[in-house]
């Protein structure tokens, strides 16, 4: 089977679903791999490269999406207007998608899709369990999300991360707070105290107390009994008590600190507004805030999703692409992840792919099969 790679079309993407590296894995596991002329240049993946890996490189997005039996994407498929492109159309009967695709928020799409009688696997409905790590691209992005988190953070703030003893003065290490770790959360952990910053990190979850603590970090509590975690160990919506005793603590977090990277999810809902306009009022001028849940609607009352706005002296960071600004690291990994999902689709390394409806991590990646809407997937059984 050809798998096909198209440019992403998504205003200012930068990321590609494969790799030169990829492609040769892809190959190994008896594929046939195309490539868009162009598709992994803004990722600095030259059409030579994907040559030399053993791609075709194929012209044009109509020529690549007809002769290709499996797509690999980064963005859900969209319509672009100047490109004259739509990608559902461009999507032919009988064939694979494979894409991050967020069914939950996109049912027109998922209709559309359908309506192509194709198969479509959603990176974002990977089950998040543990033989599934290996292509947990949600994970991936997250990884990366925190770090640039804190490299965006720092190219706004006016100071360095590290104290520093100098002929011209000592100067005190930055001061860091990082609220929710998750996936990115640790991440921003460790890439701040990389730059030699203090770090201190916040969570509903108990849990991760430990994992902050061994990266060198301090756990800041809440003055408040109520256990954070909800089902499947993620954090779930807290009671108006405990909100209150959170708000009281990010206030004299925010008086402190000079950095805020809030990063907290539950999952299904709106992100929880935790950071208010009087705690960034109440923030040193010069302070930065770096908001990951921006999508989702913000942890700070103040963000401007997609932007990076000035608010009573302090810049509040809403960029909703991260990950595509570190588009080579987020393409190798998400490439990645894609070739451990094929290798779960193409056990017998024959080039053919076997959408098994009986294996729990392809069952949950499957959302629409030969036409029929399959999210969401029934609930996992309780042996
Ligand atoms: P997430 O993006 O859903 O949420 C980020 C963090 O925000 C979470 O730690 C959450 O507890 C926290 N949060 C939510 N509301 C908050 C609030 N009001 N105040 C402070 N913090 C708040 O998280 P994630 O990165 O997707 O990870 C969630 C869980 O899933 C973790 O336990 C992680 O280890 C687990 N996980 C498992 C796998 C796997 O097994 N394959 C993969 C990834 C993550």
């Amino acid at each position: 089977m050809i798998i096909g790679v198209p440019k992403e079309i998504h205003a200012g993407e930068k990321r590609v679903a494969t790799t030169p590296e990829v492609v040769e894995k892809l190959k190994k596991l008896g594929f046939s791999v195309s490539i868009e002329s162009g598709a992994g240049a803004a990722a600095n993946f030259t059409d030579e490269a994907y040559r030399e890996a053993g791609a075709t490189i194929v012209d044009s997005a109509q020529a690549l999406w007809s002769s290709s039996d499996i797509i690999f994407k980064v963005r859900a498929p969209e319509t672009h207007p100047e490109l004259a492109t739509d990608e559902v159309e461009l999507l032919k009967e009988g064939k694979t998608l494979v894409s991050f695709i967020w069914p939950g928020q996109n049912s027109e799409l998922m209709e559309r899709l359908a309506a192509k009688n194709v198969t479509v696997l959603a990176m974002d409905s990977v089950p998040r369990v543990s033989r599934a790590q290996k292509l947990d691209a949600l994970s991936s992005m997250a990884n990366i999300a925190g770090y640039r988190a804190v490299v965006e953070a720092s190219h706004a703030f006016g100071r360095f991360f590290c104290g520093q003893i100098t002929a011209a003065g000592k100067v005190p290490p930055a001061k860091v707070f990082i609220i929710g770790v998750g996936v990115a959360g640790l991440s921003a952990i460790g890439a701040a105290s990389g730059l030699g910053a203090i770090v201190r990190a916040s969570d509903t979850r108990p849990e991760v107390k430990d994992q902050v603590k061994s990266m060198g970090a301090e756990f800041v509590e809440v003055d408040y009994q109520e256990e954070g975690t909800g089902v499947g160990g993620y954090a779930k919506v807290m009671s108006e008590g405990y909100q209150k005793a959170q708000r009281e603590m990010y206030f004299r977090q925010a008086m402190d600190v000079d950095i805020i990277i809030t990063t907290a999810l539950i999952p299904g809902k709106p992100a929880p507004k935790l950071i208010t306009a009087g705690m960034v009022e109440n923030m040193k001028p010069g302070s930065v805030i770096v908001d990951l849940a921006a999508e989702q609607g913000g942890n700070c009352e103040l963000t401007v999703p997609g932007e990076a706005v000035v608010r009573h002296g302090v810049t509040i960071i809403g960029y909703t692409d991260l990950p595509s600004r570190l588009a080579k690291q987020s393409s190798q990994l998400y490439a990645t992840n894609l070739w451990r999902l094929s290798e779960e689709l193409c056990k017998n390394k024959d080039g053919v792919i076997d959408v098994n409806m009986e294996d729990e991590v392809i069952r949950g990646a499957t959302v629409i099969k030969n036409g029929a809407i399959t999210w969401p997937p029934p609930p996992p059984k309780i042996s």
